[in-house]
């Protein structure tokens, strides 16, 4: 019997399963793809503190970029540049190979090709290149992404949302130091030009209806030979509740992605250490009840659940903000001031101090009014001072 199996090999479930063999537990990560990090799904823009978490070389980096440019396509535009790195460009597949090999490193053993395909009696049934394997272990962390199966065998309320996202890599001449949103080319979300290196880039959106012929439309704009297409779905909103039955869950199979982001890589590589940190304590005590497994959802919830919530609060105001309405926010956004504020404030994994800076804008909150309604002003108060969904 292990002590731990880890359903997954993202970068959720290698931090996870690398944490808990540096504690000393057995260990067992299972990956139903041949390699960790295929098919890729992702763009590969990681702010450089979550680049930190994911505790690796420099092996799959890039590019390293230090500031945007927002674009309404209707005139109006925001630039802003911190003049030093702000986020690395990483080639996820490379990223989660070195991430599953730390955890190998570690002492985890690891089943790739091979798919938990359903649970009884407390083993987890496996099925892949060694046929029908059934595995006991003590915990699980279900690391299992965004469709996760291991949810579904519980029964528990998943993410309330579901983002597509679509992405090509091509040649574009850009400069590499800066990374373009333009939020009117994806009306529920944003597109994205992220430069992967001199004279390449990605070119990419997310959304929730309409993503194909967005993305076409968008993509029509650059022209190139696209050399990688990828596509994916990113759920938003954490799980009710993310544990039970001896499990925890964990990164996009909990919904933790960031709501104005999409981006999952921080919040999965941090829940993960919450987790092993519980599934350490769980083991020594030997107690795997629920009031035990709490401990980790008290540990998430504590460290990035209000970032998440307000996330969740922009994302739905987002929804109503039509393309005028987006260009006539940029423009306010635009003033020196605001633009200062954003490259000292500015935090890609925790939005909630910038938020709170700029409420004590008087201009940008008397266009924010104007544009989205009276009703934003209380909003950005909940915001700024915590009102979980
Ligand atoms: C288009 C797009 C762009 C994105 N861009 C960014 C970005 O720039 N920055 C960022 O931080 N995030 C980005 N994301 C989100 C990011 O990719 C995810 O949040 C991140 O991969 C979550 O990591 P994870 O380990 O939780 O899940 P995953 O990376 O999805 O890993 C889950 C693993 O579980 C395995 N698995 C699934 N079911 C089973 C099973 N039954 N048995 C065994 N193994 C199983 C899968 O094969 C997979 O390897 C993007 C997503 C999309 C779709």
């Amino acid at each position: 019997m292990y002590d731990v199996a880890v359903v997954g090999a993202g970068p959720s479930g290698s931090s996870a399963a690398r944490a808990c063999a540096e504690a000393g537990l057995s260990v067992l990560c299972i990956e139903e793809h041949a390699a960790p990090g295929f098919p890729v799904q992702c763009a590969g823009l990681l702010s450089s503190r979550a680049f930190a978490g994911c505790e690796v070389s420099d092996h799959s980096v890039l590019n390293m970029v230090q500031g945007a440019r927002v674009v309404s396509d209707l005139g109006a535009e925001v630039f802003f540049d911190a003049r030093e790195t702000k986020a690395y460009v990483v080639d996820r597949a490379l990223l989660d190979e070195e991430m599953a090999a730390d955890a190998a490193c570690a002492g985890a053993e690891f089943w790739p090709k091979t798919a938990v395909v359903g649970r009884e009696e407390g083993r987890l049934v496996t099925c892949g290149a060694s046929g029908r394997r059934d595995v006991e272990a003590r915990m699980v962390i279900a690391a299992d992404g965004p469709r996760s199966g291991m949810a579904r065998m519980l029964g528990l309320a998943r993410a309330p949302v579901y983002l597509s996202g679509v992405q090509a890599d091509l040649p574009l001449d850009l400069d590499t130091r800066y990374v373009e949103v333009h939020p009117n080319a994806a009306p529920q979300f944003f597109a994205w030009v992220i430069p992967t290196g001199a004279g390449r880039g990605r070119v990419g959106l997310c959304g929730t209806g309409g993503v194909r012929e967005a993305f076409a439309r968008f993509a029509a704009r650059y022209p190139g030979g696209c050399t990688h297409l990828v596509t994916g779905t990113i759920p938003l909103g954490a799980m009710p509740r993310t544990y039970g039955r001896q499990t925890l869950f964990v990164g996009d199979a909990a919904g933790m992605a960031k709501p104005t982001s999409g981006g999952g890589v921080y919040t999965g590589v941090r829940a993960a250490r919450h987790a092993a940190a519980v599934t350490v304590s769980c083991c020594e005590a030997d107690d795997f009840s629920d009031p035990a497994l709490a401990a980790y959802e008290q540990r998430w919830q504590a460290d990035f659940g209000r970032e998440l919530a307000l996330g969740m609060r922009l994302f739905r105001l987002r929804q109503e903000l039509t393309a005028e309405k987006v260009d006539a926010l940029l423009e306010p956004l635009s003033d020196p001031d605001i633009t200062d504020l954003i490259v000292r404030y500015g935090d890609m994994d925790r939005p909630g101090e910038l938020v709170r800076r700029l409420m004590t804008k008087p201009k940008l909150l008397r266009g924010l009014v104007t544009v989205a309604g009276p009703s934003v002003r209380v909003i950005l108060k909940d915001l700024a001072f915590g009102v979980n969904e």
